[in-house]
């Protein structure tokens, strides 16, 4: 029976962090062994918001895939690419974007949340707007079955879904809607208790040594209530706590629980706990990292050969795409 496909992408705008580690990219690992996945490095959308500042871009690209080899994802089931190395990427938006509403786009929550939140970049733009256009052409080219989204993603997806309909409905039958696969994304803040992320200066990042993870979690915020070492804490409000829920065994979490609310333990050893569980899960991931570090060629050549094939694929769907535009 032919797998179905699955399709996501990453924009490369800096290091990886505890947070796409968990997020994202233990899942895409996971979905190798039941679908066939496509997963590309998206440059092109890194350049809505990163259009002032493209130096990031080329160097995040392909340390950003080194992590992804690192982690697991294997170039022998997945198909692991880069977005603007696939040009057909750029003709399927073109296309789209002729058939997609305005309003669809200005509608989107994404749009408007984004504006409000990155209000050191100017992201009033043509490209900005029409980022899930973008994302459309790059879903749909592959015909992917499922897309890993998280919930706050859904609407996004379903632009897409629309986009694909509409097509289907102008032209004919070419794209299946895409449909959306659940995914948990834990919910890891950064060391000051904000959401993580590289702005913030609040990131634990993959490729952190053991002096650096060791300091990042020593000033991680804790329970705001707990002001003193006898003072009981409360591991539900804890910025550390979810961490622990990741690299702690289960029973060591429940011991935790219970001597936090009891005051049992200190802030202190709970961070050292966390410090060497942290350190030994991370310690494999670097291993490899240093590894395909020393070794460019191959890496260079994983990605070349990922793109070829994904190319391969591109090539087929927009023959179809202009014929039934009859183009
Ligand atoms: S003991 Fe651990 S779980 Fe409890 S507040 Fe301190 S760091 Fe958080």
């Amino acid at each position: 029976m032919e797998k179905k496909r699955v399709l996501s992408g990453m924009r490369p705008t800096g290091k990886t962090h505890l947070g796409h580690l968990h997020g994202i990219l233990e899942n895409w690992r996971d979905l190798q062994d039941q679908y066939e996945c496509f997963y590309f490095a998206a440059d092109w959308h890194a350049l809505t918001s990163e259009y002032k500042n493209t130096a990031v871009i080329k160097e995040s690209l392909i340390e950003m895939i080194i992590d992804w080899l690192s982690v697991g994802l294997d170039p022998q089931r997945s198909t692991l690419f880069v977005q603007s190395w696939v040009k057909e990427h750029a003709e399927l938006h073109l296309l789209l974007s002729m058939i997609t509403p305005l309003g669809w786009l200005e509608r989107n929550p994404t749009y408007k949340e984004q504006q409000e939140e990155l209000t050191d970049k100017d992201i009033g733009t043509y490209g900005f707007l029409g980022y899930p256009v973008l994302q459309a052409a790059d879903i749909l080219m592959y015909k992917g079955n499922y897309v890993p989204v998280g919930k706050d993603q859904l609407p996004h997806l379903e632009i897409t879904r629309e986009i694909a309909r509409r097509f289907n409905y102008l032209y004919r039958e070419v794209f299946p809607p895409p449909d959306a696969l659940l995914t948990q994304v834990p919910n890891l803040g950064g060391t000051d208790g904000r959401k993580m992320s590289k702005s913030y200066d609040n990131a634990i990042y993959l490729s952190d040594s053991q002096d650096v993870l060791t300091s990042k979690i020593e000033q991680m915020v804790t329970d705001p209530q707990r002001g003193y070492r006898k003072d009981p804490g409360d591991p539900d409000v804890c910025g550390l706590f979810p961490y622990h829920r990741i690299y702690t065994e289960p029973e060591v979490v429940g011991n935790i629980i219970k001597e936090c609310r009891q005051a049992a333990i200190g802030c202190r050893d709970c961070k050292k706990i966390l410090i060497q569980k942290v350190v030994e899960y991370l310690g494999p991931i670097q291993e490899k990292r240093e590894y395909y570090l020393s070794h460019m060629g191959e890496v260079e050549e994983i990605i070349r050969e990922g793109t070829e094939r994904a190319r391969e694929v591109a090539r087929n769907t927009m023959r179809e795409a202009r014929e039934a535009m009859r183009l």
